[in-house]
């Protein structure tokens, strides 16, 4: 990790016992049922090879979507787009998000209107982090590592032009690296 351009937020310690720690809660509220968890792509993929492998007991299928982020900026456009839609049905599932941050909660608020519309039993949002104050509409995680202040994070599989993604912390991105 360059220090010179991140500043540690959450460390690699910290973000396994957290990740633990919802894999517990999500196995007992899921005992006994199938479940597909869907990843959202790419930011999403590393939280969830952690997340699913802390998932214990419980039958899990696994699918991933891919859709429209920042880019190359650190500003949100507000524009849901599906690059990949998922490969199985999820009609008659309980389907778990797994998304790496929500931020206005516009894509999240638009994935779980779509997979609700196309049948699935139920539907939950899984969020490694969340910026609260800058929500747009009414989407809450069901479950979540960490609530965030308003900073641009990357690292765990978050990125900033697609750097980043494997730092194994969340770290906050200087802004200098995006503003120069
Ligand atoms: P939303 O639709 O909730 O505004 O945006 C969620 C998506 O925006 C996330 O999946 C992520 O791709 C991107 N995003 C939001 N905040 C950050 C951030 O602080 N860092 C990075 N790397 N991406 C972010």
């Amino acid at each position: 990790m360059n220090l010179n351009e991140v500043e540690i937020l959450y460390s690699q310690a910290q973000i396994e016992v957290r990740v633990a720690e919802l894999g517990r809660q999500i196995a007992a509220d899921y005992a006994g049922k199938d479940l597909l968890v869907l990843g959202i792509l790419k930011g999403a993929f590393i939280f969830m090879a952690d997340l699913i492998r802390k998932i214990e007991g419980v039958n899990l299928q696994l699918d991933f979507m891919s859709v429209s982020s920042y880019g190359a900026s650190s500003q949100s456009s507000g524009e849901v787009r599906i690059l990949k839609d998922l490969d199985s049905s999820v009609e008659g599932k309980h389907v778990l998000v797994v998304e790496d941050i929500i931020d206005t909660g516009l894509t999240l608020g638009y994935i779980r209107e779509l997979l609700l519309k196309r049948g699935a039993l139920s539907v939950k949002l899984c969020c490694f982090l969340d910026k609260p104050s800058r929500r747009k509409g009414p989407v809450t995680p069901d479950y979540l590592g960490y609530a965030v202040e308003d900073h641009f994070v990357v690292g765990y599989g978050l990125d900033y032009a697609e750097r980043y993604r494997y730092y194994p912390a969340v770290c906050i991105l200087k802004p200098w690296v995006y503003e120069k």
